[in-house]
C-alpha cells in the first residue's frame, strides 16, 4: 500500500509541496537587480483558501488540498528545498511622475518550479514583510486587498484574460494599520515573470546600460525564446511587448474592466494583469469610470486605459534605447514605429471582440458605427454593460420589440438601433440558435462586481472564508449558465454604489 502510495506520487500531479524543486533564475543576474531576504512571519497565520486549479499547474497531488499546514511552508517559518528568497528592485512612473527607484516593497519572489509541461512558474509572496524597498510602508498586505487580488486574478483568467494566478492566501491575526486597524495577509501568486516596464526604467534613470541589456537578455532567453536569434532582438522584444500590451488591454476594455493603477511599475513585461488594487468592473456602462478613489483626475479612467497603456509602453521603449542598434535618431525611430502598431492592434483585437460580443462572423462597413452607437446608448441610459450584453445573447430578430426597449428611457433609440442589428444580423445569414450559443462564450454572465467581493471581505473577516471560495468556483466558468448561481448574474444592489475603493492596500 505505501508503495503504491509513493507510485502514485511520481509522474504529473501527483507531487506533495515538499518535493516541488525550486530554482531562481532571477537570482541568477547579478545582484543590483535584487537584494536577498526573508520572509517575515505573519503572526499567528492560518491557511485561509487554497486554489486547486493553481495548484495543478504546479503538478501538485489533489490530496495537497486537504493539508491544513500549507501556510507554514510560506510564511518564512519553513523553507523549501532551493528557495531563494528576494526582493526585486525597479522604477516606475507613477500618475505620470517618475520614481526614479521602487521595488517590490511588501513582495518576496521565493522561487520558481518547472511543471512536468516544462512551463516556469514564480511563487511570488505579497505581503512577506519590510524589505529594501518598503519606503514608508510596513511590507504588510491587509486581508481585505489579498482577497481582492485572489479572487480577481483567477476571475480574469476565467475570462480568458492573461494575468498573475493566486495559489493560496494566507489569514493571520496581526494587526496592520490603514484608515483602521485591519488584519495582515499574505498572498502566494504565481507568473510565469513578474517582470516590469519599471524593472527597465530603473537602470535608464540610472544611465546603466548594461543592466538594462542583461534584463533584456533574461526576459528573451526565459520569455520570448523564439526572439534569440533574431537580428535585432531587443527591438523585437519591444514589439511583442507592444502587441501583447495591446492585446490585454482590449480584453479589458471588452469586459468592462479598469485596472485603477496603471503605473508603469504594475505593467508586466509579458503582457499580464499585474498588481490588483482599486480595480474595478462596469456595473453601467460609463466610459469615465473611475475606480480608483485616489485618482480624482481620473488618469486611470475606464475610457482612458487604451491611451495610457500606450504611454506606458512609450516610457518602456525610450528605456530600451540605449540597447537598439544604430545610431540613437535611428533607434528612436524604429522604436516610434513599433508604438505605432499598438494602436491599430488593440483597435483590431476590440473591434473584433465587439463582433463576437454582438455575434456578428463577418466584419462589414458600418460595424464601427453600430457598435459605438450602441454604447451610446448604454452610456446615455445608464444600462448595465454585463447584463445587457448577456441578453443580448437572446435576441430575436423575429420579434417586432425587442423587451430589452424596456430597459432604455430612450426606447426609440433602442428600436432604432435594434433595427439596424436585425438587418445586420439578416445581411449574413444569422441563425438565431447558434449566433446565442456563440454570443454567450464572448458575454460572460457572472463578473466579479465591487459588492460581491465586499460581501465575501466581511463575512472573511468574521473568520469565514467560505464566500470566497464559492466566488472563486463561480467565476471559473463566467460564460456557463450555472442556475444554482443565478443571483450572483443580478443587478448590483443600491448600495454598492456607496462603495469606495482607494489605493490603501
Ligand atoms: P502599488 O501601486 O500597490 O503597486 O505599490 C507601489 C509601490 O509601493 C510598490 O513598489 C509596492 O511594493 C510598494 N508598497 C505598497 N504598499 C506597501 C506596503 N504596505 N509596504 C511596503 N511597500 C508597499
Ligand atoms: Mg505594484
Amino acid at each position: 500500500m505505501v508503495e503504491c502510495v509513493n507510485q502514485e506520487r511520481h509522474g504529473k500531479g501527483m507531487k506533495r509541496f515538499e518535493e516541488l524543486q525550486f530554482s531562481n533564475s532571477f537570482a541568477r543576474l547579478p545582484d543590483r537587480f535584487y537584494q536577498r531576504l526573508e520572509v517575515t512571519p505573519l503572526q499567528k497565520a492560518h491557511l485561509a483558501v487554497y486554489n486547486q486549479q493553481a495548484a495543478e499547474l504546479l503538478d501538485l497531488h489533489p490530496d495537497e488540498a486537504q493539508r491544513d499546514d500549507l501556510h507554514a511552508l510560506f510564511n518564512g517559518d519553513k523553507t523549501l528545498p532551493g528557495y531563494e528568497p528576494l526582493a526585486a528592485i525597479y522604477a516606475g512612473h507613477q500618475f505620470g511622475h517618475l520614481t526614479p527607484q521602487l521595488g517590490d516593497g511588501r513582495a518576496i519572489l521565493l522561487g520558481e518550479v518547472t511543471n512536468e509541461a516544462g512551463e516556469r512558474w514564480e511563487l511570488q509572496l505579497k505581503g512577506a514583510g519590510i524589505t529594501p524597498y518598503s519606503r514608508r510602508g510596513d511590507g504588510r498586505a491587509v486581508l481585505r486587498s489579498t482577497i481582492r487580488e485572489y479572487l480577481c486574478s483567477e476571475a480574469m483568467h476565467g475570462l480568458g484574460i492573461p494575468t498573475t494566478r493566486a495559489l493560496l492566501m494566507t489569514g493571520s491575526e496581526e494587526e496592520v494599520y490603514r484608515e483602521q486597524i485591519e488584519t495582515g495577509a499574505m498572498l502566494l501568486r504565481m507568473a510565469p515573470s513578474h517582470v516590469r516596464f519599471g524593472s527597465f526604467e530603473l537602470f535608464y534613470y540610472r544611465r546603466e546600460v548594461e543592466p538594462i541589456k542583461q534584463l533584456a537578455d533574461y526576459v528573451i532567453e526565459h520569455h520570448y525564446p523564439e526572439l534569440l536569434d533574431h537580428e535585432t532582438k531587443y527591438l523585437e522584444l519591444f514589439r511583442q511587448i507592444t502587441l501583447r500590451t495591446a492585446e490585454m488591454i482590449a480584453q479589458w476594455q471588452l469586459v468592462g474592466f479598469a485596472h485603477g493603477v496603471m503605473n508603469t511599475d504594475n505593467m508586466s513585461v509579458l503582457g499580464l494583469t499585474l498588481d490588483y488594487g482599486p480595480f474595478g468592473f462596469l456595473d453601467n456602462y460609463e466610459p469615465g469610470y473611475i475606480c480608483n478613489h485616489s485618482d480624482p483626475y481620473g488618469r486611470y479612467a475606464f475610457d482612458q486605459q487604451p491611451a495610457i497603456g500606450g504611454w506606458n509602453l512609450s516610457k518602456l521603449g525610450q528605456a530600451l534605447l540605449p540597447i537598439l542598434d544604430g545610431e540613437p535618431e535611428k533607434a528612436a525611430a524604429t522604436a516610434n514605429a513599433i508604438l505605432e502598431e499598438y494602436n491599430p492592434r488593440l483597435q483590431q483585437h476590440y473591434h473584433r471582440g465587439m463582433l463576437n460580443k454582438l455575434g456578428l462572423k463577418e466584419s462589414r462597413d458600418g460595424d464601427k458605427a453600430l457598435i459605438d452607437d450602441l454604447l451610446k446608448l448604454l452610456a446615455n441610459n445608464r444600462i448595465d454593460y454585463t447584463l445587457f450584453f448577456r441578453a443580448l445573447c437572446d435576441f430575436n430578430e423575429g420579434e417586432e420589440r425587442n423587451p430589452l426597449r424596456d430597459q432604455f428611457l430612450d426606447r426609440n433609440g433602442f428600436d432604432s438601433w435594434a433595427g439596424r442589428y436585425r438587418d445586420r444580423l439578416q445581411a449574413e445569414g444569422s441563425q438565431r440558435q447558434a449566433r446565442g450559443e456563440q454570443m454567450k462564450q464572448a458575454n460572460p454572465k457572472y463578473i466579479l462586481r465591487n459588492y460581491l467581493a465586499q460581501q465575501a471581505i466581511e463575512q472573511a473577516e468574521k473568520g469565514d472564508y467560505s464566500e470566497i471560495e464559492r466566488l472563486h468556483k463561480l467565476l471559473q466558468h463566467p460564460f456557463d449558465e450555472q442556475p444554482e448561481n443565478e443571483h450572483y448574474a443580478a443587478a448590483p444592489p443600491e448600495w454598492s454604489n456607496e462603495l469606495e475603493i482607494s489605493c490603501s492596500s
